[in-house]
């Protein structure tokens, strides 16, 4: 049987940085089931489909996402197009959220996700891992922090790839990103029962690995 730590949480606030680390120190897989939202997102704004659910069941078809390891870092392919360096926009990002909230594109990729788990380690990050798609997770965190901390990671995230950006309109997104998964009728945001809730605005990287590691053990 394989292990799997769930990590759920909104926009920013560091699901992605704690999961990765956490991941290689444990030599488990890490899985960014975000970036297969993204890919989709990627799709759906290059070919200008709309966000609506009839209009999306009939390209996704045309959509297939994968994903695959090099040196330890997930890629996410896009019709065998590795797209990991295209989908970290603001713009991806909120086509995401809406793209999202669609049932057809979650039902979409709720059996990769799940085969990963059942054939790996993993340590998933996402919205809906711990309530959805693994409930049987060992380990669970929902991980959050300050609406204005978040930014500020983000800010510094996206600052450092060279992307132009205001730490004021990041928020604002970040803000109706977390409206938007929390309030959808499939799969929103929410804490699992079972999940140990952590708040990251005062950790540092290193506490908040450590704290995970220990929960695990
Ligand atoms: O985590 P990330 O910001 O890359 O996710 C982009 C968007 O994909 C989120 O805002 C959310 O709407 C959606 N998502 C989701 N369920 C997941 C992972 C991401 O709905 N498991």
């Amino acid at each position: 049987m394989t292990y799997n730590i769930a990590i759920d949480g909104p926009a920013g606030a560091g699901k992605s940085t704690i999961a990765r680390r956490v991941a290689k120190e444990l030599s488990f897989i890490y899985v960014d089931t975000g970036a297969m939202y993204r890919a989709i997102a990627l799709f759906l704004l290059r070919s200008q489909t709309e966000a609506r659910e009839e209009k999306v069941a009939e390209v996704l078809p045309e959509i297939r996402v994968s994903i695959r390891y090099r040196d330890g870092e997930q890629q996410v392919l896009l019709n065998g197009e590795n797209v990991s360096g295209l989908i970290r926009t603001e713009e991806v990002g909120n086509m995401a959220s809406r793209a999202a909230a669609l049932p057809c594109v979650r039902e979409k990729l709720l059996d990769l996700q799940r085969e990963l788990a059942r054939t790996h380690d993993v340590v998933m990050d996402g919205r809906d891992i711990g309530t959805r798609v693994l409930p049987h997770a060992q380990l669970k965190i929902y991980l959050t922090a300050s609406a204005d901390t978040r930014a500020l990671r983000r800010f510094r995230e996206l600052e450092q790839k060279g992307q132009d950006c205001d730490i004021e309109k990041i928020k604002k997104d970040i803000i109706w990103r977390d409206e938007q998964d929390m309030n959808r009728a499939v799969a929103p945001l929410v804490q699992a029962k079972d999940a140990v809730y952590l708040d990251t605005s005062d950790m540092t990287i290193d506490e908040v690995t450590e704290k995970i590691k220990s929960l695990c053990r």
